[in-house]
Formats: C-alpha cells, sequence, structure tokens
C-alpha cells in the first residue's frame, strides 16, 4: 500500500523528523484559509503541492495544458487560484502514464528556502536479506537518473536487524552529506528517525527527495521537503491507523473490487485472462501463456481455498477488463475441490450472460473427473484441456483465430 506525500510527513513527524509546516486542503477555499493561516504564523512563501500517488509533479503537466503540480507563491488568494488550477484536473508526470491521475487534494505549505538537495531512502535489500540506507548528495531528480549519472555519489549503508541502526552509523551519512558541527547532530537525528519510521511502521520504502539544507531566520536546518512511503501489506492489521491512510481514489477500480473478495489480482496489459488457484501455478500460468507466444492480462490468485462466490467474483472481475479477449481458467485441486470451481464458472457464466470470449479450463486434481462433467454437461462452450500446455496453447489459439 501507497500513501501520499502529507500522510508520509505526518508518520516521519510521529518519530521527530521534521517538514515544513503545512496542511491538506481538498477545496481552494480551504487551501486559502491554511495559507492565510501559515502567513499569520510569520510564513513569507508558500507552495502548493498536488496528492497523487506518484512523483515528477514538479515537472508534471495536467491535461488541461497547464504547467506544474508544484507551484510556489506569497499570498492566500495566490495559493487559492492555485489549488482551483489542480484540483479535480488530471496530471501527467514521467511516472503515472500517460492516463495521469486526477488531483483531489492538495498540500499547502511554507515554501522553503533551500541551500541544499539531497536523496535519502530506507529500502530492504533482498538479496542481502537487511534493510539498507541509501543516500546521495544529489537530490531533487529521479534516483535511477543519479544511479546513471553519477554512481559515485550514492552511498549505501547495510543495517544489522539484530543490532539494529546504529548511531555512529547515521553519523557516518551524515558526514558523508558534508555536515559539521550541530549541522551533524541534527541531521544524524533526522537520519535515525527516518529509519525508526521505516522499521516501526513495516514499510517496505521511505524516499525523501529531497531531504533538504533550507535556511532559515536563526541559521540551517535540514528538512523532508518530498516524502514518499510503501507498506507491507500483509503487515497492515499491526497498523490500523496506516490502513485508514489508504485511498481507494489511486488504486485500480478492478484490483479494490478483488481485495473486496479476497482475491489477489494484478491487472496487466495482455488479452488473456487467466484465473488460477495458488500463486505458484498462477506464476507458471503466465510464463507459460507467454512461451507459447500469448500476453497474460492478469495475475489473478483465488487462493488454495477459494469457494463459489470467489470464483464468481473472479470471472467477473477479468470480464470487466476490456483487453481481455480469451479466459483460461487453471486450476489444481489440492484443499480445493474442482467440481466446486466447475460449478462456480457455470453459474457465474449462466449469471453473466453469453460469454463473448473463448474460455478454455483445465482442471487437476481432487474431483477433476466430476468437474469436468459438471462442465460437458453445462452445454457451456467451454474448452476443456488436460495438461498446462494445451490448455496454453488452445487458448491462445483461439484468440489469435477470433481476432
Ligand atoms: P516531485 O516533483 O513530485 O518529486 O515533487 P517535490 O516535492 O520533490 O518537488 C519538486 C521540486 O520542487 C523539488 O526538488 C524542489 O526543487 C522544488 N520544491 C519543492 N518544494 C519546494 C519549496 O518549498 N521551496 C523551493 N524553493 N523549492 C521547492
Ligand atoms: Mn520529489
Amino acid at each position: 500500500m501507497n500513501i501520499h506525500e502529507y500522510q508520509a510527513k505526518q508518520l516521519l513527524a510521529r518519530y521527530g523528523v521534521p517538514s515544513p509546516p503545512g496542511e491538506v486542503a481538498a477545496a481552494p477555499e480551504e487551501a486559502g484559509a491554511i495559507a492565510d493561516r501559515l502567513i499569520a504564523a510569520g510564513e513569507k512563501r508558500l507552495v502548493v503541492k498536488a496528492q497523487i500517488h506518484a512523483g515528477g509533479r514538479g515537472r508534471g503537466r495536467f491535461k488541461n495544458g497547464s504547467q506544474g503540480g508544484v507551484r510556489l507563491c506569497s499570498t492566500a488568494s495566490e495559493a487559492a487560484a492555485h489549488a482551483r488550477a489542480m484540483l479535480g484536473e488530471v496530471l501527467v508526470t514521467r511516472q503515472t502514464g500517460p492516463e495521469g491521475r486526477r488531483v483531489n487534494r492538495v498540500l499547502v505549505e511554507s515554501a522553503s528556502d533551500i541551500t541544499r538537495e539531497f536523496y535519502l531512502a530506507v529500502i530492504l535489500d533482498r538479496a542481502i536479506a537487511r534493510p539498507v540506507v541509501v543516500l546521495s548528495t544529489e537530490g531533487g531528480m529521479d534516483v535511477e537518473e543519479i544511479a546513471e549519472k553519477h554512481p559515485e555519489k550514492i552511498v549505501r549503508e547495510p543495517v544489522d536487524p539484530a543490532a539494529g541502526f546504529m548511531p555512529y552509523q547515521a553519523r557516518k551519512l551524515a558526514a558523508r552529506l558534508g555536515f559539521t558541527g550541530d549541522m551533524l547532530v541534527s541531521a544524524s537525528s533526522l537520519i535515525v528517525g527516518v529509519f525508526r519510521t521505516w522499521w516501526e511502521t513495516d514499510a517496505t520504502l521511505v524516499e525523501i527527495n529531497p531531504l533538504c539544507v533550507v535556511q532559515q531566520a536563526d541559521g540551517h536546518a535540514s528538512l523532508v521537503v518530498d516524502a514518499k512511503m510503501s507498506f507491507d501489506d500483509n503487515a497492515l492489521f499491526r497498523h490500523p491507523e496506516i490502513r485508514e491512510m489508504r485511498d481507494l481514489g489511486e488504486e485500480s477500480p478492478l484490483e479494490i473490487e478483488a481485495s473486496e473478495h479476497n482475491l489477489s489480482y494484478i491487472k496487466l496489459a495482455g488479452n488473456i485472462g487467466c484465473l488460477v488457484n495458488g500463486a505458484g501455478l498462477a506464476m507458471a500460468t503466465m510464463d507459460i501463456v507467454q512461451s507459447v507466444g500469448g500476453e497474460p492480462a492478469n495475475f489473478l490468485d483465488v487462493g488454495g481455498s477459494a469457494n463459489k462466490e470467489q470464483v464468481k467474483a473472479a470471472l467477473k472481475i477479468i470480464l470487466k477488463d476490456p483487453g481481455v479477449q480469451g479466459i483460461w481458467i487453471n486450476i489444481f485441486g489440492g484443499i480445493m475441490q474442482c467440481d466446486i470451481i466447475a460449478q462456480g464458472v457455470v453459474d457465474a457464466a449462466r449469471e453473466i450472460g453469453p460469454l463473448e470470449v473463448p474460455l478454455v479450463v483445465r482442471l487437476a486434481g481432487n474431483n477433476s473427473d466430476l468437474g469436468n462433467q459438471i462442465l460437458r454437461e453445462s452445454g457451456l462452450p467451454i474448452l476443456s484441456a488436460d495438461g498446462m500446455e494445451e490448455a496454453a496453447r488452445k487458448v491462445v489459439e483461439a484468440v489469435t483465430c477470433c481476432r
């Protein structure tokens, strides 16, 4: 699960990580009121930032032609005008794809007087099975771009999970950024806070780009100017307050529908819808579709012990994807009984109405004979297949010949 910048900043603040003062707004008047409060508190310059689950907003462009999802201003009426220009509009950045994302909220913040920009992230490195703190003296740009142009400027600090992130590691990193004296102390504590946020919230990613040195009335300070966070979905039950931050408006409607039925569904670009039980079999199914020249339209795992209702829901979800031109249901009956699946398929097909795309079903294992019999006797135009490869070829051929 991903969250918005303003939510990531709220979480980071709980671990003592500072970001500029600001609030989120869903309407222009609200943005104006926040700006008024910031100005009354002594802020001179403000920034209005579109809140979408994608980066590159600063250099993004709205579909209506207007430029930039990150805009500076200095009065409340300007802040309200920027909010009006962004809210309800679709912002396209290099991370959103051409369809872009609709902006439903903006963050109105005090604009920082930035003197230097850095990159700081915490990730899980699966190869070494450890968290790694990643740092670069080049901030503001994409990390991929930094890695390409200035690989020597990226520092990686692995963390021993048994010992935890040691204070000397934070100081070493802060020193790499060129900090000395009081700034070294405050930057180290910021880095420690970022790591604690990652660790304690079961995050899979915290990315701060840029982390900035800003000029303030009483000297310099380091602040989080942009933040992105992702979480391990399997750990969200431990963090109900983070689960509340989920924004369904940022997720694909079919993926939301699937999660309501406890199905793991990921939409892909191809034309062959796959309905499979078990994640391993689902991966193998996608592989074999590709190896016989097809393109899967999705990953869909109904789980090892799905019921008839889940199979129905799964088939409906696949059929709602306009890209699907053929479907392959690939079931291995272990705990799952193939006849239950077959009945679910038949019921769903009857309920949905005439099937407009070819459907190939391969059942193996527990009660497969009974399952195949139910399919045959249903009178539905279902192509059955015995092996994986035969099924894959049948569905790919059916799709190719019908086009
Ligand atoms: P992103 O484009 O989605 O990554 O959004 P960011 O929040 O990172 O903003 C993009 C760039 O805008 C930053 O790298 C900064 O250079 C600039 N920017 C963002 N906020 C401020 C601010 O408060 N003051 C100034 N001067 N620049 C800012
Ligand atoms: Mn950024």
